[in-house]
């Protein structure tokens, strides 16, 4: 071959690269798609109410299969009850800022989450997710409060506790009687579907299972595309209810058959993703909305090695289990770094690609290099509200109680005391049973400091909760 002709052969070659070049710009070009995400959020379940965690008589294989194939994080936290976690845990941000923060929102209440806010659905939209809220809500009953005015594509389920529309004016001892021997009818709670009620009272027995089969058929439905999927379920929240094929098979008595109830349906929607191939694409995370509701007894949860329980800015209180799953991309183990319901918003917006909002204060931290990479948790801090205000402050292992909690499992404010400030090192003290107030001055002023430095950044906002019209509790 003359160079003349090889010459001429190159030029050919470099014209066909260059024509065929705009055809391959012409194709967009390829992304990632994003990750679907499934929060499942359990209420009231303890910190000591898995297997996994260490519970000697709960079967709950699914969720500890889970915990074992991704990251079981044992510094974990929602708030100290039902209504705020659930602010916190889709705005990411604390209930105080959201007006969330003072107690829990009844079905007479005239207040909610504000439109205003943006919840992770309203993040995720977009990116084009299709979103839906299975289950429990708690965040305001009027129609503009409600999910599908808050990002979400649907709704379904009753729209606050599964205690609610009740009789409230029988004596403590039968009231409390009807709780542990609960009948569907003393609790007129409604379901819904998007704005509308459609059973009344909710039949509970079957809530858990139904709850599920909602969620894989929106799984189903949106297989092919991004999702996120809200599941709150109403159980293990007193009164307790479970299907006929749970009914005295936990050893754990009605509390056992519920948590039972809930990990065999966990499992079912974990098939679901395997059956529909999309595991690999989906971060599920396991999670409860605060600690046990102590007062009730052997049905009642556990916080396990925690002191205190639901309500309480003691450890039992607001520290949960919380279980990653994600086969394929999550880097499995035990995690003790802290890490709370806030953080979900930054970091499932990071895996996603979506922009967290920049025009308000959010209180979380992205943890998605620690769920891929097994880095350090980015979280060193947590700022602990009860109905009074900010109680406690946690910077790594120490934590400073300002306000008390109650003694026992009564529900109440935490409060100053003679017994404040103290001091807990929970590194080697999970319990707080040995307070280090008087040996460690210094380390108390820190925390204080910060503190004030955080209340400085709160603005006043109107009580959600203060407003109700006194409606509550007559049976409808
Ligand atoms: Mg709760």
């Amino acid at each position: 071959m003359t160079r003349r002709v090889f010459r001429l052969l190159a030029l050919v070659a470099a014209c066909a690269a260059l024509s065929a070049a705009p055809m391959k710009s012409a194709q967009p070009p390829r992304q990632p798609r994003p990750p679907n995400f499934i929060v499942i959020l359990a209420d009231d379940q303890g910190y000591g109410d898995l297997g996994s965690y260490g519970h000697p008589t709960l079967r709950t294989p699914n969720l500890d299969r889970m915990a074992a194939e991704g990251q079981r994080w044992t510094s974990f936290y929602a708030a100290y009850l039902c209504t705020p976690s659930r602010a916190q845990l889709l705005t990411g941000r604390l209930a105080v800022r959201t007006g969330l923060s003072s107690g829990v929102l009844f079905p007479d209440s005239t207040g909610g989450l504000q439109p205003g806010e943006l919840t992770i659905a309203e993040v995720l939209k977009t990116r084009g997710y299709r979103t839906a809220s299975v289950g429990k809500w708690h965040l305001g009953v009027l129609p503009e409060y409600l999910p599908t005015n808050q990002g979400f594509d649907s709704y379904f389920g009753i729209p606050y506790s599964n205690d609610m529309d009740r009789d409230e004016e029988l004596p403590a001892a039968e009231s409390f009687h009807r709780y542990m021997e609960p009948r569907l009818e003393f609790f007129r709670v409604p379901l819904m579907r998007d704005k509308e009620v459609v059973e009344r009272p909710a039949e509970q027995t079957s809530i858990t299972r139904r709850y599920t089969d909602e969620s894989i058929a929106f799984i189903k439905a949106n297989r092919d595309r991004p999702f996120f999927l809200y599941l709150a379920h109403n159980m293990p929240h007193m009164p307790l209810f479970r299907s006929k094929d749970f009914e005295n098979r936990s050893r754990r008595g009605r509390y056992g058959d519920v948590i039972e109830e809930i990990d065999a349906n966990v499992g079912r929607i974990v098939d679901a993703l395997r059956d529909f191939g999309i595991e690999q694409n989906t971060l599920v995370l396991y999670t409860s909305d605060n600690g046990p509701w102590a007062p009730y007894l052997e049905q009642a949860g556990s916080a396990g090695l925690l002191r205190g329980a639901k309500s309480t800015t003691w450890e039992g209180g607001m520290r949960v289990p919380a279980i990653f799953w994600w086969p394929g991309r999550i880097k499995s183990g035990t995690v003790s770094g802290i890490g709370s319901e806030l953080d979900l918003l930054q970091t499932f917006a990071a895996l996603a690609g979506a922009e967290a909002p920049r025009d308000r204060v959010l209180d979380g931290y992205d943890l998605s290099q620690t769920l891929l990479g097994g880095a350090a948790s980015p979280r060193d801090r947590l700022f602990y509200y009860g109905s009074s205000g900010l109680a406690a402050v946690r910077h790594r292992a120490y934590k400073a109680h300002f306000l008390i909690p109650p003694p026992g499992n009564e529900l109440g404010a935490s409060r100053p005391s003679e017994g404040a400030p103290q001091l807990y090192d929970l590194d080697q003290d999970p319990s707080e049973k040995f307070d280090l107030a008087a040996r460690h001055p210094g380390i108390v002023g820190e925390l204080r400091r910060m503190a004030d430095d955080h209340q400085k950044t709160i603005v006043a906002v109107k009580d959600q909760i203060a407003t109700r019209t006194g409606t509550a509790g007559r049976a409808r």
